[in-house]
């Protein structure tokens, strides 16, 4: 009930109004905050990256553990109430821009040579209308991060934790088996927000690998062929790579049949190891 009124009290004071466009869904209900926080282990020695901090609400829990909170902010109406609530305290930065367009190579670098500070943690409720590209940057920028703790939609977090092969796999699935160790920790009912979305959401957390799950010649063309064997979901993976010209179709087969592969095996069937060995053996 408190977050609610404080919601509501800061969205009065300056005559704030969700934005849509920005998928701002706000956070009410405090022990949900809470048990972000404890998911997500910070202390003093964590640099903290939140994206998307809205009004504040996980930011204010976010500056008493942590060592250093940097937000990232695209919508202009959330800057000067952000600065206002937190810019007292010399552990606060905030950046407007859009997460998409930062450079967080240079940014948690920056930070980490504070010879207190020791790793760098996301923490956030992200934006729904960005969820997938938001992740993938995270991941494949090989951001030198030890977790990443998110508020996605549900569906989101059943694809992105499922195990590749299995029933929701996404060609996602595989990015994020290749570089974390995935667990949903959270399940959070659509009335935990304000505006309340239409869907639930869910609690991530990807512990990020110190080296990726399998060892392959060439990443890109993993992830290439991953997404290929994915545009064309209800095809065969034989298909899918042939009409993706990633090699000819009698290539394919005779790889298939080297492999032990089924060469009726749809893509979405397949192990994140599959996926190498396929990779390996075209590159
Ligand atoms: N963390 C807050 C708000 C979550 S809503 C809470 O839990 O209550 C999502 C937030 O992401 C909003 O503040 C929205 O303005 C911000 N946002 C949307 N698109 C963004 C982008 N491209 N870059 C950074 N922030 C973005």
């Amino acid at each position: 009930m408190r977050l609610l009124q404080e919601t509501k009290q800061i969205m009065n004071q300056y005559h704030i109004t969700a934005n849509k466009n920005y998928g701002q869904n706000f956070l009410i209900d405090e022990t949900i905050v809470e048990e972000i926080i404890e998911h997500a282990a910070i202390s003093k020695e964590d640099f903290v990256i939140e994206i998307g901090p809205g009004l504040g609400t996980l930011t204010s829990r976010l500056l008493e553990k942590a060592g250093k909170v940097t937000c990232i902010e695209i919508d202009k109406n959330m800057i000067s109430i952000l600065n206002n609530r937190f810019s007292m305290y010399p552990h606060f930065e905030l950046i407007q821009n859009d997460i998409l367009k930062e450079n967080l190579h240079t940014l948690i670098n920056k930070n980490l040579q504070n010879v207190s500070l020791k790793k760098a943690k996301i923490v956030a409720n992200l934006p729904y209308y960005i969820t997938t590209p938001i992740i993938m940057k995270l991941l494949e920028d090989k951001l030198p991060l030890c977790s990443i703790t998110v508020m996605v939609q549900q569906e989101v977090a059943e694809r992105l934790v499922e195990n590749p092969g299995g029933k929701a796999t996404g060609s996602i699935t595989y990015c994020i088996h290749y570089y974390t160790n995935p667990k949903i920790v959270l399940t959070v009912p659509n009335t935990s927000f304000i505006p309340s979305p239409k869907i639930n959401s869910a609690v991530i957390k990807l512990d990020i690998l110190p080296s990726p799950k399998i060892n392959v010649k060439n990443e890109a063309f993993l992830f290439k062929i991953i997404k290929c064997a994915f545009m064309q979901k209800r095809k065969t993976l034989l298909n899918a790579l042939s009409n993706a010209n990633i090699a000819e179709k009698a290539t394919l087969e005779e790889m298939l049949n080297h492999l032990h592969i089924d060469t009726n095996i749809r893509g979405e069937k397949l192990t994140l190891e599959a996926f190498g060995k396929i990779s390996d053996y075209l590159s």
